[in-house]
């Protein structure tokens, strides 16, 4: 196409050609696209002017609502006071009250913040600085990395090689040794139905001593896991899981991850699932939520033991070589900060740990609909697996989705045959009853 033929083409309207959806049926959306062009609080907007209810806080991220005053005037007051600085070699304030911030509200020692742009680059970042560490204590041969079925850890080569997903994973193989995984958590016979932390599965952490037997522990570097898979569907860990697996870990000495990019700021009431759950890992992943969305950023909360065993050699030698040209953004700290503020201000975290009853009761309420499967719940998330359809699985929840977004103006995220859900923290009890009413609506409509 010429540089002109592309201007006129660009121009047109409703050309969706040029850009290559992420995890999008590209074809099927732009038959017929679910589009939005603006959002305040609770809500999109669309062009025709309807307001659809955001039942997934945009991508789990935008956890303080939608364009909220404090957080778009610090962006754009940053954007016109330093647009950019490198965070190589020199700094600017921000970034270090940023840091300090986020360090404030972790459990433990958990005391130091390497930043990145995304949860993908935040679980590179983690995996990196799991393996350097043990390389810095002379004990090289700790490489392996353990993650878990049904576990997502973003796109990058490391996350996809701890993940377990398997389209995520099958067209990209080469690369992807070295790991092992644990077994999922879920067990719908078992499991269906439970409110939070499902009584049955502590056991399965065990798995990691057969690991363990099975490769070594001088050859295990660090084990990664969501404290609630997410994007597989919404599958909070058994009571005890995850104290369970921090013992195992201390036993061996191996480094105990916890990819919060989901869970981080206040998804299930804390600022953090460690405090949830009452287990302090090496190092916690976020992103997400730490802007609300708003500026792509992402890092790594990092033990002290483990940043101090870094600095050390001569000063003026660089401790570790990996960072991002957009690591601590100007733009994106001054969103985080303000964010903080906007969770601290107006009680966000203690909100939805407030609301978890109110919301698991409308989340349940939906069972004994036509073709639900089981109703998971726990903080302000909540899922609902629908029977797949005869040799067509993903496509009756692909229907929900659309259907919901064009007829009953609800947002909602989907994952194989499965619903999910989990609004901004700023809902309140008369949105949560019109969530679940819509809700209602998708599922029979899709029955
Ligand atoms: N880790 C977890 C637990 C996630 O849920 C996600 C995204 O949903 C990621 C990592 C990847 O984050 P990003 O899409 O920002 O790269």
């Amino acid at each position: 196409m010429s540089a002109s033929a592309a201007h006129d083409h660009a121009l047109a309207p409703n050309d969706l050609e040029a850009f290559w959806m992420p995890f999008t049926a590209n074809r099927a959306f732009k038959k017929k696209p679910r589009m939005v062009t603006g959002a305040k609080d609770m809500h999109y907007l669309t062009a025709e002017g309807r307001k659809v209810v955001d039942g997934a806080a945009g991508l789990w991220c935008c956890n303080a609502g939608h364009n909220r005053d404090p957080i778009v005037s610090a962006i754009q007051a940053q954007a016109g006071e330093l647009d950019y600085a490198p965070a190589f070699q020199f700094g600017q304030p921000k970034a270090f009250a940023l840091a300090a911030r986020i360090a404030a509200l972790a459990p433990g020692d958990l005391d130091h913040v390497f930043f990145a742009n995304s949860g993908s680059e935040a679980v590179d970042s983690a995996l990196k600085i799991a393996l350097a560490y043990w390389n810095i204590k002379g004990k090289g041969s700790k490489t392996r990395l353990i993650g878990r079925e049904r576990g997502y850890h973003g796109v990058g080569f490391g996350g996809i090689s701890v993940g377990g997903i398997v389209p995520n994973r099958k067209f990209f193989g080469s690369l992807l040794t070295g790991v092992d995984h644990l077994p999922h958590t879920y067990n719908r016979e078992e499991q269906a139905f439970s409110r939070g932390e499902p009584a049955w599965g502590a056991h399965l952490a065990d798995e990691l001593e057969r690991i363990v037997a099975l490769h070594d522990a001088s050859t295990i570097a660090a084990v990664i896991v969501e404290p609630m898979a997410g994007s597989t569907g919404v599958l909070p860990p058994p009571k005890g899981y995850l104290k369970r697996l921090r013992e195992i870990c201390d036993k061996h000495n191996i480094l105990l991850v916890f990819d919060e990019v989901i869970t981080g700021f206040g998804r299930l009431g804390f600022a953090f699932a460690a405090e949830r759950y009452g287990v302090v890992p090496d190092m916690i992943t976020f992103a997400k939520g730490v802007t609300s969305g708003t500026v792509p950023m992402g890092g790594v909360l990092v033990r002290k033991g483990i940043y101090e065993a870094f600095m050390q050699g001569p000063e003026h030698v660089i401790e570790l070589f990996h960072g991002y040209t957009y690591s601590a953004h100007p733009l994106a700290c001054a969103a985080g900060l303000a964010a903080l503020d906007v969770y601290r201000d107006e009680g966000l975290f203690e909100r939805a740990r407030a609301l978890e009853g109110a919301w698991a009761d409308a989340i349940h309420g939906l069972r004994g609909l036509p073709g639900v499967l089981d109703i998971r719940s726990v903080g302000i998330v909540g899922a609902i697996d629908l029977a797949p359809l005869k040799d067509a699985p993903g496509r009756r929840a692909f229907e929900a989705m659309d259907r919901a977004f064009h007829e009953f103006d609800l947002m909602v995220r989907i994952t194989g045959d499965t619903i999910a859900v989990s609004p901004p923290l700023i809902l309140t009890e008369s949105d949560i009853g019109d969530i679940a009413d819509k809700l209602g609506k998708v599922i029979r409509a899709v029955a």
